[in-house]
């Protein structure tokens, strides 16, 4: 029966194809799909880790005190025979063998079924054993932590030719998930999903803007969506209105099909503008940069005609690694790959922005404080570990030697954390210099994100060359919305009055006095934004490749001059939403 869920829309187009749950755990899970010939090792693992499981649970039965309450004994024999079921080994094993998937992802995707199941069930002993079921469950992943594939096969395996199934390797694939960690969506980014919906996130939380570089339709703060959606239900996510149809009927099919066409064919014009400046009717030359997760994004950046890189958020190099930071050597490297990437065109390195919804890894996200986006978060985390921020600086210094390279620092809001930042920079100059390292001049950049620092532009401009303006935090911040929270979704909102007086400050401050201004927030790539931002005097723009050619076609239609009187009404409005739907 066809049904449909809302959600938010987070990155455009329709995909339509068959679910693939991400069931959501309480442990750390890494998804990751193995390849054909790793399938006995798989299982071999998952049956090493569950006779592990056993093997302690018969322990601790052995050497239970004789005065332990009898119901320890019998939740134990419980335990056991949850274990002990075949029908949960064989469907593990099913998702391993026929679908790739790596262990953990295989079992917790037969615990979810196995748990609607019990929650499904009239006898209600028999409904409370579902917590039963997740205990066990999270034993067997805690055993198979740490014993998992180094490398991870981010791709779809191809079946080995003999073993081919009609339709098998080209149905396509959505990914359904209660959440998505960044560092989990970094994973698929080279995967085959076609589209992607998530029960949580906001339209700016981290998940979305990483779905939005993977350019794959996508729908957030779905709320239910990983319960009501099954493993294989055919979906369709329009990524456009936000919405996902579950089991669509052949009419409904058939639209979507041709809507599908209709969004391919609008592509394919836009790429036409490729090599088009990007120049307005009245003659200004704006700025189209890129932003990046990872050093090999460059190629997308270059393909969709951006002029350099504004945003390279470095923090996904470090993510998911269960604390094993990359060293100077690795990050020089993936520097350096960025900065040749562009041929020589500017790029824009940001220091680490982890905390908040971007945990280095799960371990420490528990670890978190209570309000993690007002806690040690990007620059804070940083000056809190001064080695580790050294260790970034002279790799970035040294990626500097390579091509033009920009140092962009989020999140200072004190003159304090200017002044230490400032001196880790020089300090870490002076390393390189002692050890005869080569190093290349940098552009100093600082994020303005939080509203004391737009409020105190003039200490940031007496110490930076540029400023950039990281709307989704200023936004964040300045209505206390938390950006990755669907439930206050409603209320995040770029056009009210105190967040554009803030960004307008900035661009003028910035104006007036002859320094280089951008806005690298998900504003930037909105087009219902850009004559506004093109109005308020905005030349530099930084967004995900997938959003420069919509952004360009709308620059090429402006006309600056026109759209300045304009914006200083939206400014001066109580409700500047009604001015932008003239
Ligand atoms: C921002 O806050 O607008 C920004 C670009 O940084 P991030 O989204 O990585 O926090
Ligand atoms: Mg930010």
């Amino acid at each position: 029966m066809t049904f449909s869920i809302h959600g938010l829309a987070v990155a455009r187009g329709i995909a339509i194809g068959r679910a693939v749950l991400v069931a959501s755990s309480r442990v750390d899970v890494a998804h990751y799909f193995i390849q054909p010939e790793q399938v006995i090792s798989e299982i071999r693992r998952l049956r090493k880790a569950r006779d592990d499981v056993v093997d302690e649970l018969q322990r601790l039965q052995k050497d239970m005190p004789k005065d332990a309450p009898h119901e320890l004994a019998a939740l134990l024999d419980v335990h056991l025979m949850l274990l002990q079921d075949e029908a949960l080994t064989a469907g593990v094993v099913h998702w391993i063998r026929d679908r790739f998937y790596n262990a953990e992802w295989a079992l917790t995707s037969q615990l979810e079924i196995i748990v609607r199941q019990f929650e499904e069930m009239e006898d209600p002993y028999l409904r409370e054993r579902k917590a039963d079921m997740e205990q066990v469950g999270e034993r067997v992943l805690h055993c198979l932590k740490g014993t998992g594939a180094l490398v991870v096969q981010p791709k779809r395996p191809q079946r080995p030719q003999q073993e081919l199934q009609l339709g098998d390797t080209d149905v396509p694939l959505v990914l359904v998930a209660h959440d998505l960690s960044p560092a989990d969506m970094l994973q698929f980014k080279q995967s085959v999903f076609t589209g992607f919906v998530t029960d949580v996130g906001g339209k700016t939380s981290h998940t979305a803007i990483v779905a939005r570089s993977l350019d794959i339709p996508a729908v957030v703060g779905a709320r239910t969506a990983s319960q009501l959606v099954k493993q294989d239900d055919w979906v369709i996510i329009d990524g456009d209105a936000g919405v996902v149809i579950v089991d669509p009927s052949p009419i409904i099919l058939s639209e979507y099909s041709f809507k599908q066409r209709q969004a391919q064919l609008e592509r394919e014009g836009l790429a036409r503008l490729r090599h088009t400046p990007a120049v307005t009717l009245d003659g200004e030359k704006i700025e189209l940069l890129a932003n990046i997760e990872m050093p090999e994004d460059t190629a997308a950046a270059l393909a969709a005609g951006a002029v350099g890189v504004g945003l390279f958020r470095s923090e996904f190099l470090f993510m998911g690694r269960q604390g094993n930071l990359p060293d100077e050597t690795e990050q020089y490297q993936a520097y350096r790959l960025a900065v040749e990437g562009m041929n020589g065109l500017p790029v824009t390195i940001r220091t680490i922005d982890v905390g908040a919804d971007k945990p280095l890894d799960e371990a420490r996200h528990d670890a978190a404080h209570l309000n993690p986006a007002l806690g040690l978060r990007a620059i804070r985390w940083s000056l809190a570990d001064p080695s580790m921020f050294l260790t970034q600086l002279r790799a970035i210094l040294r990626a500097a030697a390579h091509g033009q390279v920009n140092l962009l620092i989020p999140m200072l809001s004190h003159a304090s954390e200017i002044r230490q930042t400032l001196l880790l920079i020089e300090q870490a100059r002076h390393e390189l210099d002692r050890k005869g390292m080569v190093h290349g001049p940098v552009r100093l950049g600082a994020m303005i994100e939080i509203p004391a620092a737009a409020l105190s532009l003039r200490l940031f401009l007496k110490h930076f060359d540029f400023l950039s303006i990281g709307t989704n935090d200023l936004i964040q911040y300045t209505l206390a919305i938390d950006r990755a929270d669907e439930s206050v979704a409603h209320l995040y909102d770029p056009l009210h009055p105190a967040v554009l007086r803030l960004v307008a400050d900035t661009i003028a401050a910035c104006k007036a006095q002859g320094k280089g201004v951008s806005v690298c927030g998900e504003m930037a790539g909105d087009v219902g934004m850009t004559r506004l931002l093109l109005g308020l005097g905005l030349r530099s723009f930084s967004m995900h490749p997938s959003q420069v050619l919509a952004v360009k076609q709308r620059i090429l239609l402006s006309n600056t001059d026109k759209l300045r009187l304009w914006a200083d009404q939206v400014l001066d409005s109580d409700d500047p939403s009604a001015l932008m739907q003239r």
